[in-house]
């Protein structure tokens, strides 16, 4: 099954992706974090990425989309894979079209989390993420059981710099500009599902994982 997570920064994206490629053991393909990896690795790519990510700005379309044409040749995706955070445009979502006609494949079904703006504020700016195993957790809403310590591995948990108010609000606009307009791209192929991401976690989840066992 050829998964894809859509939803503005905050939604639960990677929240729901830790979860669902645990239960289909398939792998987890999420830009945010490839270019964070590139990032501290200070590769080139990292440093070029980096100009925009600070600011809260969509790195442009070329070097985003060379990383996950590179990914999903691998051999593990042919199991399966889930997109999180690509694409963001559409025309990414158009060279996405491309990449997997090439390699014979396509996207099964879209999920769109939804939800409302004033919530994603409080949601990003308490993130907290393991720095060993990337879990998420949130100061209020799903907090860990020891503070700054992280429940599956005790690594050390951090606050991503792109989750702060100001750079929020750049997000935030990034996404109702570019990336919004895509629903409908995915809803035209009649592949979108929307789901209530304002959900508890564990419901939203559980929702997102009968539609798929019931695709399968
Ligand atoms: P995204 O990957 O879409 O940017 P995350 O999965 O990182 O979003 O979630 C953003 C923040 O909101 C995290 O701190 C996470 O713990 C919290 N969160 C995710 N889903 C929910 C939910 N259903 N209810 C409350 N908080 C949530
Ligand atoms: P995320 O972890 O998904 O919140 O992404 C963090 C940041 O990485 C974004 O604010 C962008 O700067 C960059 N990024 C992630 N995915 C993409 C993408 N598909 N296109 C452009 N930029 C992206």
């Amino acid at each position: 099954m050829n998964i894809l997570f859509m939803g503005p920064p905050g939604a639960g994206k990677g929240t729901q992706a830790e979860k669902i490629v645990n239960e289909f053991q398939i792998p987890h393909i999420s830009t945010g974090d490839a270019f964070r990896a590139a990032m501290s690795q200070g590769t080139p790519l990292g440093i070029e990425a980096k100009s925009y990510v600070d600011k809260g700005l969509l790195v442009p379309d070329e070097i985003t989309n060379g990383i996950v044409r590179d990914r999903l040749a691998q051999p593990d995706c042919d199991k399966g894979f889930l997109l999180d955070g690509f694409p963001r445009t559409i025309a990414q979502a158009q060279a996405l079209d491309g990449m997997l006609a090439e390699l014979d494949k396509k996207i099964d079904v879209v999920f769109n989390l939804v939800v409302d703006r004033g919530l994603l504020l409080a949601r990003l700016t308490g993130r907290r993420i393991c720095k060993s195993c990337g879990a998420t957790y949130h100061v209020i809403f799903n907090p860990p059981k020891q503070e700054g310590i992280c429940d599956k591995c005790s690594g050390e948990l951090y606050q991503r710099s792109d989750d702060t108010e100001e750079k929020v609000g750049t997000r935030l606009d990034e996404y109702s500009n570019k990336t919004a307009p895509l629903l409908d791209y995915y809803r035209n192929k009649g592949i979108l599902h929307e789901v209530n991401g304002e959900q508890d976690i564990h419901q939203v989840t559980a929702e997102i994982s009968s539609i798929l066992r019931g695709q399968s």
